[in-house]
């Protein structure tokens, strides 16, 4: 058996990049996957291209703006229904934006980078842990960033939302176990990964220049691969990872050490 057969998981974002990657690497090791995205047409794609891979019934499609609370609860209970359960949730889905130092940066810009990257977690979370109550074991994973630990002068908008994904995957954390649900919530704390997010800077400085100047700030010499993030979902799905909750886990290269 796979390392989460069974699983049953609800992933935002997942039409391209991390969440497309996630949704793979949890699928090759036997869960379902329901993916939600903004881009629902991405969404369906990718999930036709698990169903040919590992067969019809692994993965659905939802279309969901994560700052839309009533989006939210329609497909969860969507997916609820599909996958018969929701038993892992996947808090991916985030943007990033050329932001300037905090003077550049607009409030509208500061408020929309806080409205999908944190209101998001809130919202699945918020909703979410009804479903996990009922499937238990279940893990919550948000995804943060290497951002959410340590600053950038030009990027405060996400610097202080993925700081707050930070903790508020925490507070989750310990708001299930004090209710004495075996629902866990880890954040997952990436540095460059090699996903369509880093295509702006491949359009100032052109692909291979971009990643190589990317790659040599972090110690290991290179910019990390979605895999990584994808093996880092299929462990904190899993009941391996059964006693880890509130922590939050670098997939860096070195680059916070
Ligand atoms: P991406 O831009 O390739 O994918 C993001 C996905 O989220 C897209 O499919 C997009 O349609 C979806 N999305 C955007 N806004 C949405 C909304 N309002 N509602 C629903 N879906 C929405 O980016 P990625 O690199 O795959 O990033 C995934 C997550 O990883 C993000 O939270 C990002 O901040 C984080 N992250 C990425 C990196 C990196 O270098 N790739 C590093 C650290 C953290």
């Amino acid at each position: 058996a796979g390392r989460v057969q069974g699983k049953k998981v609800f992933i935002t974002g997942g039409a391209q990049g991390l969440g497309a990657a996630m949704a793979s690497a949890l699928a090759a090791e036997g869960a379902k996957v329901a993916l939600a995205d903004i881009n629902f047409v991405g969404a369906e794609k990718t999930a036709d291209d698990l169903n040919k891979t590992f067969g019809a019934e692994t993965a659905t499609a939802y279309e969901l703006d994560v700052t839309d609370e009533g989006q939210w609860i329609a497909a969860l209970e969507g997916a609820n229904g599909a996958m018969g359960g929701i038993s892992g949730l996947i808090n991916n889905a985030g943007i990033s934006s050329r932001e300037g130092g905090i003077e550049e940066l607009s409030l509208e810009g500061f408020r929309r980078l806080m409205s999908v990257n944190v209101d998001s977690v809130f919202l699945g979370a918020k909703h979410g842990i009804k479903y996990l109550a009922k499937n238990q074991p279940g893990s919550i994973v948000n995804i943060s960033s290497i951002a959410g630990l340590i600053a950038n002068h030009t990027s405060p908008g996400y610097n202080a939302s993925k700081a707050a994904v930070w903790m508020l995957s925490k507070n989750i954390a310990l708001y299930c176990a004090k209710k004495g649900l075996n629902v866990r919530s880890n954040s997952v704390h990436p540095t460059f990964i090699d996903t369509p997010i880093l295509d702006p800077i491949r359009g100032m400085f052109g692909k291979e220049e971009a990643e190589a100047k990317l790659g040599r700030q972090v110690p290991m010499g290179r910019i990390g691969k979605p895999e990584e993030i994808g093996a880092t979902a299929v462990f904190l799905i899993s009941d391996e990872s059964s006693f880890i909750t509130g922590a939050e886990i670098k997939v860096d290269g070195g680059i916070s050490a």
